[in-house]
């Protein structure tokens, strides 16, 4: 099995109440980011850069529940910012897990051994650690040498410790599917339980524009490492990948996966700013969702990130005959 089986059925039982319920936009991830501070400058980071004037506030424990009420998703995604300096990160992953919602807690993982006496062991918690490519590869895109090192000794202490750990990486121009290839190869021997793959976003924010991959090299890139994909466990649903390898076009469903941060609802997506609304319910209602995705906002045209389109087909958006098969082989892999 990919996901444990208890995550699985939460989910697909929410999704089919929606059905049900004839409901027509509604969220599965919540991207929750109780800060923005971060203890490293990473090259393609766009949140340490577009939330400068903010990097020192914070969200209360209390204001992060209350947007994953608010926001009733069944996955949430505690983001940042690195959420391991966040004060009552334990406490916040338990409440939230209380409210039998699957956690992942994205990391760059260098304060997990410090920090994983603060946790318990869950089917529905996942340590999501960063890692962008092999030692060297990894301490350029993050800027700081040890950090690969750190992130490995993380990885380690939580699955000895009985945790679920996955890992997030991000492929930019420079990056080598090769080295991905000797990554993943290296992280199954450490029995990590997953790999998220998504190809990186050109933020405003972000100066150095040549490492940001066009539509046409995020394809090319994502068809020739083909054989990858069958060898590893990938989170990455085979209908995402079949869109990054420019198999099938995806409309972009950003208002599955709300942004939740010290500014409010993120509007329209984790990507790019237009608004911040003061409820979640603004977001979903007042966002001109029409007028975002490629070939109709500009800053839209060479996102291909999961944020909007992982999310896609499960919610029932751009799907075909043979999807559910497809998604359901995939889960037993
Ligand atoms: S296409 Fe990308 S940038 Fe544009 S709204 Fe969707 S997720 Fe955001």
């Amino acid at each position: 099995m990919l996901f444990p089986i208890e995550m699985t059925s939460r989910i697909a039982g929410y999704v089919m109440k929606k059905k049900m319920s004839r409901a027509k936009k509604y969220p599965m991830v919540l991207m929750l980011e109780p800060l923005h501070a971060c203890n490293l400058t990473c090259t393609g980071c766009g949140r340490i850069r577009e939330y400068e004037s903010t990097i020192k506030q914070k969200l209360s424990i209390q204001e992060c529940l209350d947007a994953v009420d608010e926001c009733g998703s069944p996955v949430v995604s505690i983001c940042g910012g690195e959420p391991m300096i966040y004060p009552g990160i334990g406490e916040l992953v338990a409440k939230i897990l209380e409210r039998k919602k699957v956690v992942y807690l994205c990391t760059n993982g260098m304060f997990i051994r410090k920090k994983i006496a603060d946790f318990k062991p869950s089917n529905r918690f996942f340590f999501n650690v960063h890692l962008d490519g092999m030692r060297k590869s990894h301490d350029i895109a993050v800027e700081r040498d040890g950090v690969f090192d750190l992130a490995i000794d993380g990885i380690k202490v939580a699955k000895e410790a009985g945790f679920l750990v996955c890992t997030n990486t991000t492929v930019f121009s420079e990056t080598s599917m090769a080295e991905l290839d000797e990554l993943f190869a290296y992280l199954t021997g450490l029995e990590v339980d997953g790999f998220m793959l998504s190809p990186g976003y050109d933020y405003d924010a972000v100066k150095v524009k040549e490492i940001f991959l066009t539509r046409d090299s995020i394809k090319e890139k994502f068809r020739a490492a083909e054989a990858m994909f069958r060898k590893y466990k990938f989170n990455t649903s085979p209908i995402y990948l079949e869109f990054l390898q420019g198999k099938r076009e995806l409309e972009c469903t950003a208002w599955a996966t709300p942004t939740r941060n010290i500014k409010g609802w993120k509007g329209p997506c984790y990507l790019i700013t237009d608004e911040h609304h003061a409820t979640f319910d603004d977001l979903l209602t007042k966002t001109p969702w029409e007028k975002y995705g490629p070939g109709k906002d500009p800053r839209c045209e060479h996102c291909m990130m999961h944020v909007g389109f992982e999310t896609t087909a499960a919610v029932g958006v751009s799907t075909k005959l043979g999807d559910t098969f497809k998604m359901i082989k995939w889960q037993f892999t």
